[in-house]
C-alpha cells in the first residue's frame, strides 16, 4: 500500500454477501463473508492472507479472480476495475490470473490423464497444434518437479504432494501474471508441505510471480510471504511487511495468532493467548469491532464504534481503538 511502484491488483471496499434462504425462497438472513476490503497486491511480491475458517480469505481470493461476483467494491487490475468488465474481456484477463485450490483430490477430474488436465486451458485459450500443446505441458510437468511418464497417468496414481504439483503445472500453464494459492499446503502431509513451499518459492523467482498466498495460520505463511494481511469475520484486522507483523504485531487478534504458532524447542517457554469463545456467526456479526467478543484487550467503545483500518506507520495497517490517538 505504501510500495513506490503502481500495484498488479488493488480492492476498494470489496464486499461479499451471501443470502442464506430457506426452503420456502424466503430471504431469511444475510452472511458477510468479505466486508468492505482494502488492500493493494504489488508486483513480484507474496501477500500471505491468514485467518481462521470461515474469516472471508477465500472468498477474497475468488473475488479477485471473479470467479465469484461482488456485491460491492472495486477490484483493479493493472489500474482497470475488472468489476465492470464484460465477460468477454475478463475470459481474456483470466490468462494472467490463475488459481491453486487447496485440495488436490478434488481439484483435478479424476477421468482425465495429468497430461490432459494440464493440457486443457491451453486448449481453451487456443495454445497452438497437439503437438506444441504436448511440448508445453512436458516443458510444465518438468519445471514442477514432475516427468514425462506422468503425462498419461491419472490423479489417482499420484502422491497428494504430486497432485499439487500438477494443479501448479496448470495454474502456470497461460504463463499469468498473478496466482491465488488457497491453502495450498493445508491438505497435504505435514513433511511434503515444505517441498510444495519452496517449489512455489522457486517458481516465483524463476518466472517472476505474484502470488495471493492464503493459509490458516500465520507459521505457514512466514516464510513466504513479504507482506502479510490478518482477516477475521469477513474483515482485514491486520496488514504489514511479514517482519514487522511478526515482531511487532499491533493488533490483538494477531498476537493471538502468533502466540499459538508452536516453537521447536522444549525449553523455551511461550506464553500462549487463550481467545475466549468461538469466533461469532457471519450472518449476525458483533457490532463495533467484530473481535470485540473474543478481545482479551476490549474497552467499552469497542462493543459501539468500528475501527477504521488505517495506516497507523509506515506500511502497517490496523483497524483497532487501542491504535487510536
Ligand atoms: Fe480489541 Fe477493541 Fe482493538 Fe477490537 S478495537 S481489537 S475489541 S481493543
Amino acid at each position: 500500500m505504501t510500495k513506490k511502484t503502481a500495484p498488479l491488483m488493488k480492492t476498494i471496499g470489496l464486499k461479499k454477501y451471501f443470502n442464506v434462504e430457506n426452503g420456502w425462497k424466503k430471504l431469511k438472513s444475510t452472511v458477510k463473508a468479505v466486508d468492505n476490503v482494502n488492500f493493494s497486491i504489488f508486483p513480484g511480491e507474496t501477500l500471505g492472507l491468514v485467518g481462521e475458517s470461515g474469516c472471508g480469505k477465500s472468498t477474497v481470493g475468488r473475488l479477485l479472480l471473479r470467479l465469484l461476483e461482488p456485491t460491492e467494491g472495486e477490484i483493479y487490475y493493472q489500474g482497470r476495475n475488472i468489476v465492470e468488465l464484460p465477460a468477454g474481456e475478463m475470459r481474456k484477463l483470466r490468462k494472467h490470473m490463475q488459481i491453486v485450490f487447496h485440495d488436490p483430490y478434488t481439484s483435478l477430474n479424476p477421468r482425465m490423464t495429468v497430461g490432459n488436465i494440464i493440457a486443457e486451458p491451453l486448449k481453451i485459450f487456443g495454445y497452438g497444434g497437439a503437438s506444441d500443446i504436448r511440448e508445453r505441458v512436458m516443458d510444465l510437468l518438468s519445471l514442477v518437479g514432475l516427468g514425462s511418464n506422468h503425462y498419461d497417468r491419472y490423479p489417482h496414481e499420484f502422491s497428494g504432494g504430486q497432485r499439487q504439483r500438477a494443479g501448479i503445472a496448470r495454474a502456470l500453464a497461460l504463463h499469468p501474471k498473478l496466482v491465488i494459492c488457497d491453502e495450498p499446503v493445508s491438505a497435504l502431509d505435514v513433511s511434503i508441505q515444505p517441498q510444495i513451499i519452496n517449489l512455489l518459492k522457486e517458481l516465483q523467482g524463476k518466472l517472476s510471480l505474484t502470488y495471493v498466498f492464503i493459509a490458516r495460520g500465520l507459521n505457514v505463511v512466514k516464510h513466504m510471504s513479504d507482506r502479510v494481511g490478518v482477516m477475521y469475520l469477513g474483515k482485514m484486522m491486520e496488514l504489514a511487511g511479514g517482519e514487522k507483523l511478526y515482531a511487532s504485531p499491533l493488533h490483538p487478534y494477531t498476537r493471538a495468532l502468533l502466540s499459538a504458532i508452536p516453537v521447536p524447542n522444549p525449553k523455551y517457554k511461550k506464553s500462549r493467548i487463550i481467545l475466549e469463545g468461538e469466533i461469532p456467526s457471519p450472518i449476525n456479526p458483533p457490532v463495533g469491532c467484530r473481535f470485540h467478543t473474543r478481545c482479551p484487550e476490549r474497552m467499552e467503545r469497542c462493543s459501539i464504534d468500528e475501527p477504521e483500518f488505517r495506516e497507523v506507520e509506515t506500511g502497517h495497517w490496523v483497524a483497532c481503538h487501542l491504535l487510536e490517538e
